[in-house]
């Protein structure tokens, strides 16, 4: 089975938003070992769009479009579907009672343009997952004598994955006779660049490789995630659910014995969600001290949901003589080892915390004092005993403000769990 995908939009093609959708999909389809060989990009015109969506059924089997699915008129995806399947668009009048449930349900009108959704080209139908109000199409149908597919997905990424995880993946694989189930688990890991993990793990992905998957299969897939991380994806793909969780199990401990320290979390868990579990069950509250940061550590962890069990609050201290007055902290020099572990020790008694963490550095772009920026001093207090750090960041001010943020939590987890 061969699948490609057209990426539909201008502002694609001018740069004003970077194709994630592509890539995206490119991924899922490698996953399930689908294969897809071109990618395509073209703006809202209906003649280049006819134009790359027939060379691509030319070459594959499936083709899914995303983007252009809206109201408005240059969202014009639905005509160049029909043009070149050389069927007209007619309004299916059950998918217009959805469209307009979904607004009535909510005490609005539906404009009129949204009736536009509505349209299919004849002998199209809508998938049957719609997460927002734009409608999906698939259609089967003969090209030169051979069945192909069309999938034509929204450009709103999250509408789109929906739509691919909940019907495209599956219906993708019952084309190709498949009739296995995929699932995977996302190891979540901070400390190790993407080429280094790579490196690290060539010997299990070249194991991977060797092994028969005819049967089903596992797939590792690392996914670089800025301040989030580097997610480490394994998928697995089996007849049955036990079969796929047994899998999952078996590539998770292998990967846990080579990588295991760098390993935070799985899933939908990230390092301060972690790092407040940890405070939580192990009865310790948490306080920050914040100056380099500037606060972007209480953000991340006030945005976790139940955070008030654990995080009692935190400073941002960037003056020295602010450092001094709250945090009881020395006057000076203001980016030193004596200067943060003062602070993790001032977040402990100041704000009545049996942890903390501090931070304290140069962002630049600008040396300060003779300083180079991404020198950054952190530091952890677990029931009074102070770790420091010296972190050197070759980096923009943004990142070493956000890496560092991660770190000095990563710091604390790696404490707290030891305890
Ligand atoms: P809408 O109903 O919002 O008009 P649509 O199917 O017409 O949906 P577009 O108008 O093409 O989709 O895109 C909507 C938004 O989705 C864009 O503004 C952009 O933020 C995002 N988007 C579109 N295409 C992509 C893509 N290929 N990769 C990432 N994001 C995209
Ligand atoms: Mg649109």
């Amino acid at each position: 089975m061969r699948c490609e995908v057209v990426a539909v939009g201008s502002e694609l093609l001018l740069g004003q938003i970077a194709d994630t959708n592509s890539s995206w999909i490119g991924q899922e389809l490698a996953a399930v070992g689908i294969d897809s060989h071109f990618q395509t990009k073209v703006g809202d015109n209906l003649t280049r769009m006819v134009e790359v969506i027939t060379a691509a059924l030319h070459r594959s089997d499936a083709v899914i479009t995303t983007g252009g699915l809206g109201p408005t008129q240059d969202d014009i995806t639905r005509d160049a579907i029909a043009e070149v399947l050389g069927v007209d668009l007619a309004v299916d009048d059950e998918l217009l009672a959805t469209i307009e449930g979904m607004w009535t349900s909510s005490g609005r009108t539906m404009p009129a343009n949204n009736r536009l959704q509505a349209r299919i080209p004849v002998g199209a139908s809508a998938i049957p997952v719609q997460p927002g109000t734009a409608p999906g199409i698939v259609a089967t149908f003969d090209f030169h004598g051979e069945t192909k597919v069309l999938y034509a997905v929204p450009g709103v990424p999250w509408e789109m994955q929906e739509m691919m995880t909940g019907f495209i993946i599956e219906d993708l694989m019952d084309r190709s006779g498949d009739t296995s189930i995929i699932r995977s688990r996302t190891l979540r890991t901070w400390g190790q660049s993407e080429s280094g993990l790579a490196e690290i793990l060539a010997d299990e992905i070249a194991r991977l490789d060797e092994t028969d998957s005819s049967n089903g299969g596992v797939t590792l897939a690392f996914l670089a995630s800025g301040m989030e991380g580097l997610k480490v994806r394994i998928t697995a793909k089996g007849a049955n659910e036990t079969v796929v969780t047994a899998l999952l199990d078996d590539e998770e401990a292998r990967v846990r014995d080579i990588i295991g320290p760098i390993v935070f979390g799985l899933d939908d868990q990230n390092m301060e969600s972690v790092v407040l579990d940890l405070c939580a069950s192990h009865g310790l509250t948490l306080a920050t001290a914040e100056s380099l940061t500037g606060g972007l550590i209480a953000q991340r962890l006030t945005a976790i949901s139940g955070s008030s069990k654990a995080f009692r609050g935190g400073v941002i201290t960037y003056a020295t003589d602010v450092k001094t007055a709250l945090l009881n902290a020395p006057d000076g020099p203001s980016v030193s080892e004596e200067m943060v572990e003062a602070m993790a020790r001032g977040a402990c008694a100041t704000l009545g915390a049996d942890v903390s963490v501090a931070t304290t550095g140069v962002a630049g772009p600008d040396s300060w004092e003779g300083i180079p920026p991404g020198t950054v001093w952190v530091a952890t207090c677990v029931n009074g005993e102070v770790e420091t750090h010296l972190l050197r960041y070759k980096f923009d001010r943004t990142r070493i403000r956000n890496f560092t943020t991660i770190t000095v939590l990563n710091l604390l987890r790696q404490r707290l769990e030891k305890l």
